[in-house]
Parts: C-alpha cells; sequence; structure tokens
C-alpha cells in the first residue's frame, strides 16, 4: 500500500504569497519521491492558487455535506473537486472541539465528499493513552452507511488527542503506542465491517511528527504514512519528512 504523507496547514499561513511559496518549494521536491504520496491540505482561500500535479496533490480541511444552494459560509466537496482538489480531512479533533462537530455530522460529510469523488482523510481521536471503546465508536458512527468499494478512497488517522503538539501538556506518542492504536483500529474495523476492510484499510499516524520520529511511526508504529501539523508549516522540514517516509 502507498504511504501518504499529508499536511494539515491549518488556519496557516497568513498570506497567499507564503502559501504558494511554501506549496512550490515543497512540489519541486516531491517528484523526487515517488514512493510516498505527499497531500498538502491548505486553508479553503489557497486551494484555487495551489497547482498539483502527478507528484503533489491538494487537499481541504472541511466541506459541506450538500452540493450547492443557500448554505452561507459553506464550501461543497463538488466546489473542491471541480478545483482539482483530491483530498479533504474530516472528523479531526480541532473542529468537534471548538466548533462541536458531532461524529454524526462527520459522517454525513464524509459521504458527501466520497459521493463528489474527493478521498477522504478521517481523523480518529483519542483521548486516552491506551485505545478504547471510544475508538470504536467513532469508526462505527463516523463510517455508517459507507459503501465497501469507498473504504478504498478512505485515509483513517489515528490521533492520540494528547500528542497533538498544540494540546495542552502535549506528550510524545510512542511507535508502541501508535502500533497498538492501528491495531485496536482494525480490530475495531473488523467486529463493525468485515475481515477484508480491516486488513486492507490504509491506517495512519497523526501526532507532533516530525522528520525524526516519522521513521519510528511507519516501521515500529506499523503506520501508512502520517498526518502532519505543525512541522509541516517549515517546508524544508516537511520535505524531510517525505524524504523519511520514501
Ligand atoms: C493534527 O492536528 O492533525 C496534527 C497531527 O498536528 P501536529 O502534527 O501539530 O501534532
Amino acid at each position: 500500500m502507498k504511504k501518504i504523507i499529508a499536511a494539515n496547514w491549518k488556519m496557516n499561513p497568513l498570506s497567499l504569497t507564503e502559501a504558494k511559496r511554501n506549496f512550490e518549494i515543497i512540489k519541486k521536491e516531491a517528484k523526487n519521491y515517488k514512493k510516498v504520496e505527499t497531500v498538502i491540505c491548505a486553508p479553503f482561500v489557497f486551494l484555487s492558487a495551489l497547482r498539483p500535479d502527478n507528484f503533489i496533490k491538494t487537499g481541504a480541511q472541511d466541506c459541506f455535506l450538500g452540493e450547492k444552494g443557500p448554505f452561507t459560509g459553506e464550501v461543497s466537496p463538488g466546489q473542491l473537486k471541480a478545483l482539482g482538489v483530491e483530498y479533504v480531512i474530516l472528523g479531526h479533533s480541532e473542529r468537534r472541539k471548538y466548533l462541536g462537530e458531532s461524529i454524526e455530522l462527520v459522517n454525513q460529510k464524509i459521504i458527501a465528499a466520497l459521493g463528489s469523488g474527493l478521498r477522504v482523510i478521517f481523523c480518529v481521536g483519542s483521548q486516552t493513552k491506551k485505545p478504547n471503546k471510544e475508538i470504536e465508536y467513532q469508526l462505527k458512527r463516523g463510517l455508517k452507511n459507507i459503501k465497501e468499494a469507498d473504504f478504498l478512497k478512505l485515509t483513517l488517522v489515528y490521533e492520540p488527542v494528547w500528542a497533538i503538539s498544540t494540546s495542552k501538556n502535549k506528550e510524545i506518542a510512542t511507535p508502541k503506542e501508535a502500533l497498538q492504536g492501528g491495531f485496536y483500529m482494525r480490530k475495531a474495523l473488523s467486529r463493525i465491517f468485515n475481515e477484508k476492510i480491516s486488513l486492507s484499510a490504509r491506517i495512519i499516524y497523526g501526532g507532533s511528527v516530525d522528520s525524526k520520529n516519522i521513521e519510528g511511526f511507519l516501521k515500529g508504529g506499523k503506520m501508512t504514512g502520517g498526518l502532519v501539523g505543525a512541522a509541516s508549516l517549515d517546508p524544508y522540514e516537511f520535505i524531510r519528512i517525505i524524504k523519511s517516509a520514501a
């Protein structure tokens, strides 16, 4: 399964000039690491100005659940697709925390995004050190009514919320903790869906990934990639992460 390294720029940078500059720096290098799928999930306002190619894709960090209509301030999956955007992050813990997104809403967004042909990066957050039922709950509700064929367009992220770089009293997870998280997710997928989905799911890791720890998460943690927040804001550090993953 091809590895994916996805940048989550969150609400950064401040200007379009900086966004374009950082994207171009990464784009130039991404073609040297064909074994890795490189994705930049940028704020909506920059997406039309970033030019993806065969080696670097763009992604959004949210989308609405309808295609068009009277939904002030929203952006639809169809609009993103028409722009050449390939991915969308859904279910991120920051949106759940600050905007009160429920898992039911995330589920509707996932269905809409997949229906429009977007690939979905679904974040599954773990509040505790040891993965527990909350993981299974999110997978069960978040992926309700997803067609089996659409699982191919899904990337699941194991995200210990306590390891996200901006979380209070942040701790760095170990590859073993990532391994346990991924293992728990596969077991839950097999209970909720079936063995085939469980074994073929692309599961990646998110939480303070940088160029020094990515190898551990991929090898020891058996992860198929990483979702990178803070460390993706420095394009040179992000390139080092891609290089290490390749
Ligand atoms: C995230 O919030 O998805 C994330 C992985 O952030 P960071 O890498 O900054 O911990």
